[in-house]
């Protein structure tokens, strides 16, 4: 199981106390086999990764740019991100295709750079409310993997966020027949395409310690990508000692 924390445009130096909390709390979710992942912004990572050295917390990137380097102001490598100590990147997330017009392609290129540059790269898809609307959320979700997943992928290195958009920072949330039948079908899709390495898949979207529990027994989740509720020690540590026991 892994719960990873997605901070978005949001945290400070000051914020670098409560990554100190999560720390000294994330032997509680290893005890449970829980790992934790926290994906600051990138002004942070460094900081937060030398202060993660020798924890049971890895720390990750929001986004990367598909080359190693270059004419790209603005833009961090998955390199940089590696060599400031993350192990993570989060591609796809659907700010990102909607602020930055990133298409699919775009993010399998950038699915690509993270593994090149030795990163997990956790790849997330998602319907629009539209989209469940019209009953295409399905369809959506199995185009949206195909087309963001490279060709040269290695499984070993891939985590599947799914995230329907609706979902996300509003404190809805499918219905929990509608989260199984989602992650079943993404389970199926990608064993298909990796029959030998399970692909941890994860459900995002306001899950919050007060819902974290039911979402989490799931068949087929195995894990969360949290936002608002990752930028406070108990509210994630909340989520990541709800999930089932597996340790
Ligand atoms: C996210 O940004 O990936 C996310 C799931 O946000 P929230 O938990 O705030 O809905």
């Amino acid at each position: 199981m892994l719960i990873a924390g997605n901070w978005k445009m949001n945290g400070d130096p000051s914020s670098l106390e409560e990554f100190g909390r999560m720390i000294a709390r994330a032997p509680e979710a290893a005890a449970k086999g829980v790992d934790l992942v926290v994906c600051p912004p990138a002004v942070l990572i460094a900081k937060c990764a030398d202060r993660a050295t020798v924890s049971m917390i890895a720390v990750g990137g929001q986004d990367c740019h598909p080359d190693p380097s270059g004419a790209h102001t603005g833009d961090i490598s998955a390199e940089m991100l590696a060599a400031c100590g993350a192990r993570y990147v989060i591609v796809g997330h659907s700010e990102r295709r909607t602020d930055h017009g990133e298409t699919d392609a775009l993010v399998a290129k950038k699915a690509e750079a993270a593994q090149r540059g030795g990163l997990v790269a956790i790849v997330c898809v998602g319907e629009t409310e539209a989209e469940r609307d019209a009953g295409d959320a399905l369809a959506v979700v199995k185009r949206q993997i195909e087309g963001s997943l490279p060709a040269t992928l290695d499984p070993a290195g891939l985590v599947l966020a799914y995230e329907p958009v609706w979902a996300i920072g509003t404190g809805k949330t499918p219905s929990i027949d509608d989260i199984a039948e989602m992650h079943a079908h993404i389970r199926a899709l990608l064993e298909s395409r990796f029959p030998a390495v399970p692909v941890l898949i994860l459900y995002g979207g306001s899950v919050k310690p007060g819902n974290a529990a039911e979402i989490l027994a799931v068949d087929n989740v195995d894990g969360a990508l949290v936002g608002g509720a990752s930028l406070k020690a108990d509210d994630f540590l909340g989520i990541a000692l709800a999930a089932p026991n597996h340790g």
